[in-house]
């Protein structure tokens, strides 16, 4: 998904197979601007421009009223079975597909409104009643959305509005005339049940609204650091050939404590897979649930009722505000690019956006002084420093620093972090540069190009004017943003945030909520990126929207650098597959982890815990290709492959007790999953992960019957497994702590369920902070199990 579909990637390969050695020379060679001066012409348009434009019809992004029609049938066919959710859901999908101020956009706004209704969201079914009303919903059809607005407003309490509501109903009613059929009958019926309810209402006293808790609002204490923008003042900057910027704690910091908090300088929200690759002769509309439906596109807030754009069918967005100010800074420029940044993957995506979001005239300020000098001259920079005095003065000349010494979240910063040119491939450094020409081109041809430079006034919904005359060269301009772009793409490898969020996965009818971490966006933060990577990282970030808030996560003295983990963690991988996915990051690692690992016979806490075990008498069993058991009265020897063949029968077994699970059959999934972890038992080490997992599953299923008892048991066992690979305080453990304390919840189990919550609090509030949805969800349940009955209390 980062990177360009298949197609293109080996199209572009093969571009590059037949130039002339010595052009595949200079090109290797080359600067980023070189790169781009000879290989702007290497695009051609009857050939590779011609197989791009072939695999762009499969990427789905305009507006398409087959889609709508479809969309809007499958959602009036959940909502009659009241699946209200998904129901609502692709009315969103059938909004995004029809014409701004058409009846078909109105009408999926009103149906979408009655799937919000039924869910309780009343707020929000207003807004759609609205957004409806400003659509052009058809006059004879409005009785009934305003009735429903009444009854939104009645249930929110505000009863003057209900009944000024009532009031505009009625006198609609009457003005239509005479009504005979069914439908108004119905509608009378309805008004005059709502007037009552409004008068018993009436007769009620307002309830005193709660007073919002202070303890929630209190922010964290932060003291903001001098020279770094959103770092704290417990941080210093430093630099140094071998690690290049880093952070390092000026003072002893403890677990949970802030360390930096840093709104991205752009995010592109990744799109789902089934937006790609779709067969184009493929009829049927996929009705999958993706990151675009769920998310906004632009701050990345979850959806319920999205605001679709004018122009395109890909993005949503969570209100109209979020809608005007994305269009304004790129959307304007991106939307009919939808299809060729969907094909061309999101690192081209951040790409654009980036010099987008940056402006044409800081771009090219740039661009130009990269061509001056000393920027790709880190040595002469590092010696520059070293002979400044003073820490304070010496962040004068780090890299991204402005004059000041002062290192911000600024175009500046993103622009100043290291593509690493040399390092990439040529053939990779050709797929960029293609790929970037590419869309400079498409911007050129669809007459976006004074958009891009920001010399068109900004008209709000203006269509773009299609050029008449299609040049094959790029402009001046358009060849300075896309030097830009490709070295964003560049940087893209070694400095793509992904921003994450713990997503619900599964129905939610088992009252114990399964969260996974799930990939959202793909990010520039130009102060995170000064972090190095640790595979035994002394961090956790957690995301808010397109925020990062860092904190330690565990006790960092005076002089220690601060680490963050790029994604391969000691926990999860061997040194050697640490070592392998780090080399996309020009560097070997030389962390604690890995130096143990490497250097002494410390066996990585993976392979200790992942083992199998003698499937004759589970002794532990030893060896690499032929494993022979430990035990020497039994001495079986069995080779690798053959287990490892086993594992995965025991994998896919797991998997159809799951789809049993989903299919609502918990009486087979359980027989199968005990089943499974019987086998299991027979040949992997009781530690294994997949032991805890089968545990998870089982609890889950537990669960969703309602035996929370046995649900508790099964999710124990599997806690003192995912202790034993990722550590007691570790995040991991924070998660499960979390499922646990909802299932003795369920089950009543007070004082226990006061333990765990007490214990997940603890941890949780180190990594994700006091402030995170988790939490405070705990501090619900707390809140509600010290106000049971102390009857019930005593029975427990
Ligand atoms: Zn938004
Ligand atoms: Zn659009
Ligand atoms: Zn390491
Ligand atoms: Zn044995």
């Amino acid at each position: 998904m980062a990177l360009p579909v298949e197609e293109w990637r080996l199209c572009a390969a093969r571009r590059w197979a037949a130039l002339e050695p010595a052009l595949r020379e200079r090109l290797a060679a080359a600067s980023l601007h070189d790169t781009l001066r000879l290989g702007c012409g290497l695009l051609r348009p009857e050939a590779e421009a011609a197989a791009l434009r072939r695999l762009c019809r499969r990427a789905r992004a305009g507006k398409e009223p087959a889609a709508a029609r479809f969309y809007r049938e499958e959602g009036n066919r959940l909502f009659g079975r009241r699946h209200y959710g998904a129901a609502a859901r692709l009315y969103s999908q059938a909004a995004s597909h029809e014409l701004p101020g058409s009846p078909e956009v109105s009408v999926c706004f009103a149906n979408r409104s009655a799937a919000l209704f039924h869910l309780g969201r009343f707020e929000v079914c207003l807004e759609d009643i609205a957004r409806a009303e400003s659509h052009g919903y058809p006059d004879r059809l409005l009785p009934k959305v305003l009735l429903r607005k009444a009854e939104c407003l009645l249930c929110l309490g505000r009863l003057q509005d209900a009944a000024d509501a009532l009031s505009v109903v009625e006198n609609k009613i009457a003005m239509d005339g005479i009504m005979t059929s069914p439908t108004h009958q119905a509608l009378l019926k309805k008004l005059s049940q709502l007037k009552i309810k409004i008068h018993e209402k009436e007769s009620w006293p307002e309830p005193a609204r709660e007073a919002c808790g202070d303890a929630e609002r209190k922010s964290e204490i932060w003291e903001e650091n001098d020279s770094i923008s959103g770092a704290s003042s417990s941080l210093s900057l430093n630099f140094d050939i071998e690690r290049g910027r880093h952070l390092v704690a000026s003072q002893d910091i403890l677990p949970g404590q802030s360390l930096l908090k840093e709104e991205a300088f752009v995010s592109v929200l990744c799109p789902g897979e089934s937006f790609l690759l779709q067969d184009s002769s493929e009829t049927a509309w996929d009705t999958r649930v993706t990151n675009a439906d769920l998310y906004c596109h632009r701050c990345l807030r979850q959806l319920l009722a999205s605001v679709p754009c004018r122009g395109c069918s890909y993005a949503k967005y969570c209100s109209q505000n979020c809608a005007d100010v994305a269009w304004e800074q790129y959307h304007r420029t991106e939307c009919s690019l939808g299809a060729l940044l969907l094909t061309l993957g999101v690192f081209c995506h951040v790409a654009l956006r980036t010099v987008l979001l940056a402006g044409f005239a800081e771009v090219s300020r740039l661009v130009e002084w990269s061509h001056s000098g000393d920027l790709h001259n880190p040595e002469a920079r590092c010696k520059h420093l070293s002979e400044a005095p003073g820490t304070r003065a010496g962040t004068r000349g780090i890299p991204g620093c402005n004059d000041n010494g002062q290192y911000q979240s600024s175009y500046q910063a993103v622009f100043n972090l290291l593509p690493h040119a040399e390092k990439h491939s040529p053939e990779h450094k050709f797929l960029c540069m293609l790929s970037v020409v590419a869309i400079c081109k498409q911007l050129q041809e669809a007459g976006l190009e004074a958009a891009v430079l920001n010399q068109e006034s900004s008209e709000k919904w203006s269509r773009p004017k299609i050029c008449e005359k299609t040049s094959d060269e790029l402009s001046p301009e358009l060849k300075i943003m896309a030097e830009a772009m490709l070295r964003h793409v560049l940087q893209l490898q070694c400095n793509a945030q992904a921003i994450t969020v713990m997503q619900e996965s599964g129905s939610r009818d088992g009252a114990v909520v399964n969260k996974k971490p799930v990939r959202l966006a793909t990010a520039f933060f130009p102060v995170l990126s000064l972090l190095n990577h640790a595979c035994c990282p002394n961090i956790s970030v957690s995301f808010s929207g397109t925020a990062a808030t860092v904190r330690a996560s565990q006790p960092i003295p005076s002089g220690q650098e601060i680490f963050h983990c790029y994604g391969p963690h000691r926990c999860r991988m061997r040194v050697a597959e640490r070592q392998q996915l780090l080399s996309q990051y020009f560097f070997e690692c030389r962390c604690q982890a890995c130096l143990d690992e490497l250097e002494s016979d410390v066996k990585s806490v993976v392979s200790v815990r992942n083992s199998f075990c003698c499937p004759s008498c589970q002794a532990p069993i030893q060896g690499e290709d032929m494993l022979c058991c430990s035990n020497e009265a039994c001495a079986i020897s069995v080779s690798r492959e053959s287990l490892s063949h086993r594992l995965q029968d025991l994998q896919q077994q797991i998997k159809k007790a799951l789809e049993l699970l989903r299919d609502r059959k918990a009486d087979q999934a359980i027989k199968m999953l005990l089943k499974c972890r019987m086998d299991a038992g027979n040949f992997l080490s009781p530690e294994h992960l997949l032991m805890g997992e089968m545990e998870d599953h089982l609890a889950q299923v537990y669960a969703t019957l309602g035996k929370w008892q046995e649900a508790a048991r099964h999710l124990e066992r599997s806690i003192e497994i995912v202790e034993m690979h990722h550590g007691p305080s570790s995040v991991e453990i924070g998660h499960e702590l979390f499922k646990l304390a909802q299932i003795l919840f369920n089950g009543f189990a007070v004082s226990e369920a006061l333990s765990t919550i007490q214990r997940a609090e603890e941890i949780l509030s180190v990594h994700c902070g006091p402030q995170s949805t988790q939490i405070q969800e705990l501090q619900e349940m707390k809140t509600c199990l010290l106000e049971l009955p102390r009857s019930v209390l005593q029975r427990t």
